[in-house]
């Protein structure tokens, strides 16, 4: 499909959330938040403040948690029901703004089930009730601007990746003094994802002529602020907050690659957060899918100013500067280096191969790949050998 969606509307810089006074002709608006982070820096108070000075009527629902639930998603669709909003502001890190996308759905349509909307791009028409506004208070999933949401049904266990352009937010609000708060390991980890997102997006098959720019964009800005975003550094913060988002449009259009599949599934088994599982993963997936887009690569490369006369040589370039960057943000480069033993690894080894196969971002992926492959590109991410097949 040949189609490129972003919000309409994104807002960003210091004080952002005070450009919530653009909403006009709104009356009711709905906050989703997770625990209290945002209140503490007093982020949720602003936010509930700029609308009520906008005349709106407001109410929050609070407390959605990490790897939101099917059953958080429908109490917030059955608070939006009596509160009957015509703005949901979403306000958070991914988990909030996943959920909240979510709760719009059944709060539009109550009569649907998660079976009817699991599939990709089969939501129905949203924007019937309420629009959606994200402010996002990590620096990674960029949910304020893509077609995802992760929604976890934990009677099966099972992950739900919806995915549709209906659920990309109409407003974005890039507030820098938000990211300013986070913790030192989060901002590696999520500065990691968004890397791992833009890299995946330049080379993943759904790439356009759109996409490809943004992801360069965020590419060589990350390498340029990580490290200072990560050493608390004021204006490299700023510049990561924008720089993911970048990432965020391009991979919300481009899709992804093995990295995500694999780091999906790794997750929760290894008990490693998805930024820090993308990060370990990278250098394999980078090493696996060169035999068939390594002049993409160089590509890469070339846009970060790293030496080389050859694909091969600026591909291998890139996979050691990821490596580089790892060891700058206090990432260990292994599956085993962070705390996976040999035991837990063989255990689980097969059936994560196996799942990552039948993971959405798999049919994205520039190489093709089955499960005996996906298998050995999980044991150098566990070993540290290169991937030479
Ligand atoms: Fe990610």
């Amino acid at each position: 499909m040949a189609r490129f969606t972003l919000p309409r509307d994104i807002y960003f810089g210091e004080h952002a959330i005070e450009e919530l006074k653009n909403l006009k002709g709104h009356k009711k608006a709905m906050i989703i938040t997770g625990g209290s982070s945002m209140k503490r820096g007093g982020f949720l108070q602003k936010t509930e403040q700029v609308l009520k000075d906008n005349g709106m009527e407001v109410q929050l629902f609070e407390g959605v948690e990490p790897d939101p639930s099917i059953e958080t998603v429908f109490k917030g669709a059955e608070a939006m029901r009596a509160f009957n909003p015509d703005v949901i502001v979403a306000i958070g890190g991914g988990s909030p703004i996943d959920a909240a996308k979510a709760m719009w759905v059944f709060y539009e349509y109550p009569e649907k089930t998660f079976d009817d909307i699991k599939d990709p791009f089969t939501m129905p028409k949203l924007r019937q009730k309420a629009i959606f506004v994200a402010i996002p208070s990590t620096s990674g999933t960029a949910s304020e601007v893509t077609a995802f949401s992760v929604i976890t049904d934990y009677s099966t266990d099972i992950k739900y990746p919806l995915a549709d352009f209906e659920i990309t937010p109409d407003i974005a609000i890039l507030d820098t003094d938000i990211p300013l708060t986070m913790p030192k390991k989060l901002t590696a980890h999520t500065g990691m994802d968004a890397l791992t997102h833009a890299i995946e997006a330049y080379v993943a098959t759904a790439r356009s002529d759109f996409s490809d720019p943004l992801a360069l964009k965020a590419i060589s800005d990350i390498y340029d602020s990580l490290v200072d975003s990560y050493n608390g550094d004021k204006d490299a913060r700023g510049k990561m907050h924008i720089a993911q988002c970048l990432a965020g449009m391009a991979f919300s259009n481009a899709l992804l690659g093995i990295a995500h599949s694999l780091a999906h599934k790794t997750g929760a088994v290894f008990h490693i957060p998805h930024g820090c599982c993308n990060a370990i993963l990278l250098p394999y997936v980078i090493q696996y899918n060169s035999r068939t887009c390594m002049d993409r690569y160089a590509d890469i490369a070339r846009a970060i100013g790293l030496p080389g006369a050859t694909d091969k040589q600026l591909t291998n370039a890139l996979v050691d500067s990821i490596k580089e960057l790892n060891k700058k943000l206090n990432i260990h480069q292994t599956y085993k280096e962070n705390g996976v033993t040999e035991e837990v690894f063989n255990a689980h080894a097969d059936a994560i191969a196996k799942n990552a196969v039948g993971d959405p971002c798999t049919a994205s992926n520039p190489r093709l790949i089955d499960v005996e492959n996906m298998k050995k590109v999980l044991t150098c991410a566990f070993t540290g050998e290169d991937v030479t097949f």
